[in-house]
């Protein structure tokens, strides 16, 4: 376990907010953190369990103690299933992208789609992260964790978790109770790849036929594909500090929609169950002319305007200042309320 005071933040938020912890702890085990958490800093002090920061907008220095896991070890489990299941536990400190590409590597099916977020496997399991029409929690099979106020070893199942659009009840009823140590993901050797996504999908076509009759490069197209797309389209957070997407995509309800598609006809929008529709952020946003603006060392980003960045030097207060004057267009346009995916941390 690894103790300092008065810790920068700076490697621990993707955003590069220069805050400043009074205490930050790594710890190596379980039992290390079950050490930590018995200690009368752990039982005084505010608690902040943080992975690679990637989703936490720091608008003060903390007042507490950050947690970093150093738990990174990825291993497959056995497994007595015969449908070609496989599963494979990573410790929460393990780098998100790290361990799709071990699945990759192993040719383990289910995760190619969630290639290069950023982040790490600790909070993938909190925060349900997706892309490309992948969620985490279709692959979340248990998920370990420490009860903070007891120090017990949990063991939790993925249907407890009630996982939703990028949440969990580890955000919810859930929050601060437990910190993830490793997370069990079920995954498959069988090639069951999800191309519903269009700009993936394209990319792909012209090789599909070929690609089918060889899985493995399927799926190692697969995960390339998504980096490029990704690398093309969203700012490297040591270039421009970023939390990845700001905002929530809005669902509303279809006669909203309707209402709204009269005024707006180009809208784009995607149908979902139970008479809801999903509109993306970025298109409302980019309307509003956010795209490619500043505001200060506050940044909308060129490419992607659901991205806002930190253009140098930026606060915590400069980026959710941008990010308030951007809900408020919108609302004021669309009559849409924006909701921030990234957490702010006062
Ligand atoms: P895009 O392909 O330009 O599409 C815009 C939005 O429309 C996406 O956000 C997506 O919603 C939705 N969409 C597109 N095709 C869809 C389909 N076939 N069915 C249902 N919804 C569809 O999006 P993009 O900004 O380049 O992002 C591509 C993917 O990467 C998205 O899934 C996005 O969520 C993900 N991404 C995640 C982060 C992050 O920080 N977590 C950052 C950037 C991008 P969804 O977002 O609900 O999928």
């Amino acid at each position: 376990m690894h103790i300092s005071t008065s810790a920068s933040l700076l490697a621990y938020n993707t955003f590069g907010i220069d805050a400043v912890a009074d205490y930050l702890v790594s710890y190596q085990s379980v039992e290390e953190l079950q050490h930590f958490l018995k200690s009368e800093l752990a039982q005084t002090e505010p608690l902040l369990a943080v992975g690679a920061g990637s989703n936490l907008l720091f608008l003060n220095s903390f007042k507490g103690v950050v947690l970093t896991s150093d738990i990174k070890t990825i291993r497959q489990i056995e497994s007595d299933s015969d449908d070609n299941a496989v599963l494979v536990e990573a410790g929460a400190g393990v780098v998100w992208n790290d361990f799709v590409r071990y699945c990759v590597n192993h040719h383990f099916f289910g995760v190619e789609n969630l290639a290069y977020i950023p982040g790490t496997v600790g909070a993938s399991a909190i925060q349900n992260i997706g892309a490309y029409g992948v969620e985490a929690k279709e692959v979340i099979h248990t998920v370990h964790a420490v009860e903070v106020a007891t120090g017990k070893v949990c063991t939790l199942f993925a249907d407890e978790l009630d996982y939703g659009y990028r949440t969990s009840k580890f955000k919810k009823e859930w929050k601060n109770r437990y910190i993830i140590t490793s997370v069990v993901y079920k995954l498959t050797t069988n090639a069951v790849v999800n191309l519903d996504y269009k700009e993936l999908r394209e990319r792909i076509a012209p090789q599909i036929e070929d690609l089918k009759q060889h899985p493995k490069e399927l799926l190692h197209t697969i995960f390339n594909t998504v980096v490029s797309i990704r690398k093309e389209k969203l700012p490297e957070p040591h270039e421009w500090g970023n939390g990845g997407s700001f905002f929530l995509n809005p669902v509303v309800e279809k006669t909203f929609f309707e209402t709204l598609q009269a005024a707006f006809p180009t809208i784009p929008h995607y149908p979902l169950p139970h008479n809801k529709v999903k509109i993306p952020a970025a298109w409302l946003i980019e309307q509003c002319g956010w795209k490619g603006k500043t505001v200060g060392k506050a940044g909308c980003y060129e490419k992607q305007p659901l991205v806002l960045i930190n253009c140098g030097g930026a606060t915590g207060a400069d980026i959710a200042a941008l990010a308030e004057a951007i809900v408020k267009e919108v609302q004021a346009t669309f009559h849409i309320t924006l909701i921030p995916e990234v957490s702010y941390i006062s």
